[in-house]
């Protein structure tokens, strides 16, 4: 059972490391943040390692433990969470060297690049797998651990709005409410709350909107120029992507970011709502994700881009 082989593994292991992919979320910070906590109760101090930590989350237990780096060469045991695969992991030369490997996931796209590894396609975010997994463990979820945890639930379903949604998110939900997690505040600070950046980015990819295939595809973009011109900090285009997603008759929504490090290359990011899988059309460019929101890094010219990712989504469009 690989329950019980991560415990073993966790109660072997002496140095600790999480990590998490890049360009962080809510449920990659929540989870790791929340293993934190939880190895905490088993009386381990692991380090988590976040080169590029959003603002928004700086209100979570711990933020202030997170380390850039690390001057530790060799950890007992590295846990990645949330990150379908090693390249997209932040501090995989950590991972790498660790004498034990665990991925705890929900992609379905994940590789399996631990040497033991706890995937959940079906589960609404990472931060709910660990719920069972910390309940089998026997760790108090506590107010804190809660937070972490709510806060991966929420910006993972998009405020308990997406199908994957279980009976389970509410019941977990509820007992925190229980327990005086405040719930509206973490929706309020991590899905309401816009940066001033954020919403001017905004404006641009509004009025850069293109709808494609008579309106079931959108397309819009942003630029290093436009980051720069915003003053635009880390996470600040989270949101984006859905904007077009949800017009009317729309089914895709695409949004591609110019690489910092490479201005031939853009950050895609897609959403549907009823059919397409965005993850198989990702993985045709070496990304991946979930049937209803995916990514993949694909070099070129806006419009070249465009046109690799419209080619694509034109073959499966109803
Ligand atoms: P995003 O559009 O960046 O919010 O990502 C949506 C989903 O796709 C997330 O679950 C990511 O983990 C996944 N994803 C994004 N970019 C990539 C990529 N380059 N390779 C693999 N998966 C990705
Ligand atoms: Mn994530
Ligand atoms: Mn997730």
């Amino acid at each position: 059972m690989t329950l019980d082989n991560i415990i073993e593994e966790i109660r072997k292991a002496e140095k600790i490391v999480i990590l998490t992919h890049e360009t962080p979320d809510g449920d990659a910070i929540g989870s790791t943040l929340a293993m934190k906590l939880a190895l905490k109760q088993l009386g381990k101090n692991a380090d988590v390692i976040i080169k590029e930590f959003p603002k928004v989350f700086d209100f979570l237990p711990e933020r202030e433990e997170v380390k850039q780096q690390s001057d530790i060469e060799k950890y007992d045991l590295a846990i990645s969470l949330d990150c379908a695969d090693f390249k997209r992991l932040v501090g995989n030369e950590y991972f790498e060297k660790a004498k034990q490997t665990i991925v705890i996931d929900h992609h379905g796209s994940n590789q399996m690049y631990g040497d033991i590894n706890f995937v959940n396609p079906v589960s609404p975010a990472c931060c709910q797998i660990l719920i069972g997994m910390f309940q089998y463990f026997n760790i108090e979820i506590d107010k804190e651990l809660g937070t972490c945890i709510l806060t991966g639930i929420i910006t993972d379903t998009g405020g308990f709005r997406y199908s994957k949604v279980t009976a389970e998110t509410f019941e977990f939900t509820a007992d925190l409410l229980q327990k005086g997690v405040n719930v509206s505040d973490i929706y309020k600070r991590v899905l309401d709350t816009k940066t001033k950046a954020n919403f001017e980015l905004m404006r641009r990819t509004l009025d850069r909107m293109e709808f494609l295939e008579d309106g079931k595809i959108t397309f819009t973009y942003i630029t290093n120029k436009d980051l720069e011109d915003v003053n635009a900090g880390i996470g600040d285009h989270e949101g984006l992507v859905e904007i077009g997603r949800d017009i009317e008759g729309v089914e895709v929504s695409v949004f591609i970011r110019q690489r910092e490090d490479n201005e031939n290359a853009y950050k895609v990011s897609m959403r549907s709502n009823d059919y397409v899988n965005v993850s198989d059309v990702c993985l045709m460019f070496g990304g991946g994700g979930h049937e209803r929101a995916a990514g993949a890094l694909i070099q070129g010219s806006i419009e070249q881009v465009k046109q690799k990712i419209m080619n694509e989504l034109k073959k499966i469009l109803k």
